[in-house]
């Protein structure tokens, strides 16, 4: 995608980047006041948009789509239901990214003090340090119903709850201009994100279905692609969500060689080893593997010890 596009009073808002990890794209709705949509395009664009946005809806918690809700304190911002208590009280958050599973209770009370610090962090594979986790959490204003159509801005939509990505994840439909925002079903070759400890893979496969499903001409991408056509968007989906099976089919080989559980994670199925010293690379690495091997498991595959904490994360 390059520039912005147009659908209706929909303006769909390149992400900084390529709207590449940490940004995302961002969807502005026109109308008396504006509406902007999952504010992860960055400080660039965002904010000379600060002026005029009454609304802000994040599709769910994660940083690339919200780092820009504290550019709009005089916005109302919205949020799903399920996750608007753990938003809130920021420390639910630390149990969802994964950080409790990981480090225990301990770890998200040193993430929440890290995070309070104002000031620049050095770059990092992740935005685990970034003080915007503090700035553009801990204040929701209301929460959008789900599966219902209501109307936003100058236009109506069905926040569609897609969970998988994360529990509360939805897709912002707008059945009068015929587009869904995919967000986080990005169809990029990294394949499905479900790392959080409130991610599932067979929740994440069956809610992309069901956003196939919807009677739509366009889709909407978070990152990288930006808008696809319905055809692009189809023909795409199955490669997408054969990455989930690669990624069964690489840890049922590794069990198969006898590997115990810090030696399959470090074999790297998510992320190169090389990123692995980024302390949420190494949580969601050992997330992930825990995942498929529960996976493996059920299909009767006989697998080595989970850690306890990250057998049953949530
Ligand atoms: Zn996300």
């Amino acid at each position: 995608m390059s520039g912005w596009v147009q659908f209706g009073p929909i303006t769909v808002i390149e992400g900084s980047g390529g709207a590449r990890f940490p940004f995302c794209n961002s969807l502005l709705i026109g109308g008396d006041p504006p509406v902007l949509i999952d504010p992860g395009a960055g400080p660039a664009v965002l904010v000379p948009l600060a002026a005029t946005v009454g609304v802000v809806l994040n599709t769910h918690y994660h940083f690339d789509h919200i780092s820009g809700n504290h550019l709009f304190p005089r916005a109302r911002l919205l949020i799903n239901e399920v996750e608007a208590g753990d938003f809130r009280t920021r420390s639910g958050l630390a149990a969802r990214l994964g950080i409790t599973a990981a480090d225990g209770p301990e770890g998200a009370g040193r993430w929440l003090d890290a995070v309070r610090q104002p000031g620049e962090r050095p770059p990092a594979p992740t935005p685990h340090a970034r003080h915007e986790w503090w700035l553009s959490t801990g204040r929701v204003d209301g929460t959008y119903p789900y599966g219902r159509e209501f109307g936003l801005g100058a236009t109506a939509v069905v926040m569609v709850h897609t969970p998988g990505h994360t529990a509360g994840f939805c897709c912002p439909y707008f059945p009068r201009e015929g587009l869904v925002y995919a967000g986080d079903y990005d169809l990029t070759s990294f394949g499905p994100w479900y790392a959080g400890a409130d991610g599932d893979p067979a929740a994440m496969e069956a809610s992309a279905r069901r956003l196939a499903e919807l009677d739509a001409t366009h889709f909407v991408t978070g990152h990288q692609e930006g808008v696809l056509s319905r055809a692009e968007f189809l023909a795409r989906l199955e490669d997408y969500l054969s990455v989930i099976r690669r990624r069964d089919e690489r840890y049922l080989a590794l069990v198969r060689e006898g590997r115990d559980f810090a030696a399959i994670v470090a074999a790297g199925v998510l992320y190169p080893a090389r990123y692995h010293n980024d302390p949420w690379v190494a949580m969601w690495e050992r997330l992930t593997a825990a995942k498929h091997l529960a996976r493996l498991k059920a299909a009767g595959e006989e697998i080595p010890p989970i850690p306890p904490r990250l057998a049953s994360p949530q």
